[in-house]
């Protein structure tokens, strides 16, 4: 999938600009692609309403330490969450596994304040 190597966006295929901020996207993240492959797996964490609190929650985790990307709609049946109607809608972010625990606790103690 392509990413915008500015927000740190992901988008789908057919993309080739940033809508953000207009840059050429690029075919992957270099520091996405080690993690990749270090075998982390990453899975997202529930929908969020949208990037203002996407990227709030990034921000958060970023500072922690913790590796996190946001995908943007659309190619959720990559990941098997096909049928589910709202699953498909919004912004995810996607966190490694082992700490997705941690990563639900955040997002949603900044949900809660909203
Ligand atoms: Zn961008």
């Amino acid at each position: 999938m392509p990413f915008c190597p500015s927000c740190k966006y992901e988008y789908e295929s057919n993309v080739n600009k940033c809508p953000d901020c207009g840059l050429e996207l690029v075919a992957d993240l270099p520091h996405i692609q080690e993690k990749i492959v270090q075998n982390i797996r990453f899975i997202p964490l529930p929908d969020l309403p949208g990037r203002v609190y996407a990227d709030m929650v990034k921000i958060t985790l970023d500072e922690m330490g913790i590796p996190c990307y946001i995908r943007s709609d659309g190619l959720m049946d990559t990941i098997g969450v096909t049928g589910t109607g709202l699953m498909n809608k919004g912004v995810r972010i996607f966190v490694p596994e082992d700490r997705v625990d941690e990563c639900l606790s955040i997002q949603h103690q900044m949900m809660d304040h909203i």
